[in-house]
């Protein structure tokens, strides 16, 4: 059977919140699951996840789990009809009166934003669609001229861009659902908004080793820190939604490609989110500029591709993940995909693991039938490691334990698989063998690229290569 090399997150919400749907979603090549805790209560994720573990069975596959948690958007009050329309020119303020808003005024329920007002600044509000350039201010309200005509609505997104605001990436709403969700079967953690090294940090103390860190890039400031933030994480996505608030939207593209430069140099799995598939929220069909979007994405040798309102909310969910896995598919079949893939330059640290990851590309290329890497890895390390690399063939990952498999569900190329906790090298061999056979990765003739760390104690002591080739 053919193995994508980049994998799909596919967010959950009202249109696939059941069994049939989760599954339909999984058989069309869903690898890892995005539960938004911007949307929906606990009880129903936790029904989500009794649903996907219940599918991963029965498809006898590794589904991967990622709990996004709100962070800290800023949202406007309401308004006594609802929605107000706003004319460019006009005076408009943002205060901390808790009452509903009118024409003139809306209360900004967030004290912080006011201790880095400056006049001029220019605040955005309903996903950048309005913007005020503040006139005058205190701590407790900001003047503001309204920049362009536009209807506001009850709760909006607020936006500073290219201000530090002075807030943790984790309010006290998620502190709460962080709680919740360690208590849940669940992999990843989706850490929003975070600006600072320091988020990270605070949120790794809370988390521990329950759950890994999927860092979202969407505030400027973050950048400033790229290479630390991306070290402190176990993941990054480039959360395009907010960052094209945050920033101009022309400079969207050349972050992203700056953010999955960084990701494959330090060997971290990245994803590219957010309005990849947009249209098919409506429509049966994606815009070229979509699948040209999706394969741009793929050629750049990205671990992971979301969709999000399209399979969360949208009418052809189901149709969505299949054209997202036909895309990809079609792409990684395209000799130009590999030439791409090759021309970016990986740095190697000079250490054993370094050197035995780094010699796979030159050992595929001058096997006669090379089929798969297969890692063994009691803490993923030499999985994620040897991904790093991008190898011309799928990585058979045979792991210790249920936690390191689903965690390698969003790594690209990687087929996560349980093992028994092998004793020597002949056991992993035999092991190696016997999946791929099972699994239809290869057949006899064909070569497996075995890499681990052996004696098999402790973490990322990559240190052995085996090729064998499949016997009778
Ligand atoms: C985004 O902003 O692109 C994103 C993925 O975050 P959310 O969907 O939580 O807004």
């Amino acid at each position: 059977m053919k193995h994508a090399f980049t994998k799909i997150i596919s967010t959950l919400g009202p249109a696939t919140s059941s069994y049939e749907m989760i599954k339909l979603l999984a058989q069309a090549g869903v690898n890892v699951f995005r539960l938004n805790f911007s949307h929906g209560d606990i009880a129903g994720h936790r029904k989500n996840v009794r649903f996907i573990r219940r599918v991963e069975k029965e498809l006898k596959t590794k589904l991967g789990i990622l709990c996004d948690l709100q962070g800290p958007k800023l949202r406007i009050g309401t308004f006594e009809k609802g929605s107000v329309s706003l004319k460019a020119g006009q005076v408009f303020t943002v205060d901390l009166q808790n009452k509903p808003g009118d024409e003139t005024r809306v209360y900004l329920p967030h004290p912080e934003v006011f201790q880095v007002m400056k006049k001029n600044m220019i605040i955005l509000l309903n996903d950048g669609a309005i913007g005020l350039r503040i006139d005058d201010f205190t701590d407790s309200f900001a003047r503001a001229t309204v920049l362009n005509d536009g209807i506001l609505s009850d709760h909006k997104g607020f936006n500073v861009p290219n201000v530090m605001l002075p807030i943790r990436a984790l309010t006290d709403k998620d502190e709460a659902d962080l709680k919740e969700i360690l208590q849940m079967d669940i992999n990843w953690i989706g850490l929003s908004f975070v600006q600072h090294p320091d988020d990270v940090r605070h949120a790794r103390e809370l988390i521990k080793d329950k759950a890994a860190i999927m860092v979202k890039l969407e505030k400027p400031s973050a950048l400033d820190y790229l290479e630390e933030i991306v070290d402190l994480a176990d993941g990054v996505m480039v959360a395009r939604g907010d960052l094209g608030v945050e920033c101009p939207l022309e400079q969207v593209p050349a972050l992203q490609k700056k953010i999955v430069a960084v990701c494959r140099q330090k060997g971290k799995p990245v994803v590219i989110a957010t309005q990849m598939l947009e249209s098919m929220i409506q429509n049966p069909l994606p815009t070229r500029a979509e699948v040209s979007d999706i394969a741009t994405a793929v050629y750049d040798g990205v671990d992971c591709v979301m969709l999000s309102g399209e399979t969360a909310v949208g009418r052809y969910p189901i149709q969505a993940v299949s054209m997202m896995s036909r895309i990809i598919q079609q792409t990684e079949q395209d000799p130009f995909y590999r030439i791409h893939l090759e021309s970016e330059k990986l740095e190697e640290s000079k250490s054993v693991a370094g050197s035995i990851s780094g010699s796979i590309d030159h050992i595929l290329k001058t096997l006669p039938n090379p089929a798969l890497v297969v890692t063994y890895s009691m803490s993923g390390a030499t999985t994620f490691r040897i991904a790093r690399e991008r190898p011309s063939v799928p990585i058979l990952a045979l792991v210790g334990n249920e936690k390191i498999a689903h965690k390698a569900t969003v790594l690209w190329g990687t087929i996560p698989v349980v093992c028994k906790t092998p004793k020597t090298m002949m056991e992993v061999i035999k092991q190696a063998q016997k999946q791929a056979k099972k699994m239809e990765l290869a057949t006899v003739k064909d070569q497996l690229v075995i890499t681990a760390g052996y004696p098999f104690v402790g973490a990322g002591n990559t240190n052995m290569l085996h090729v064998h080739t499949i016997e009778e």
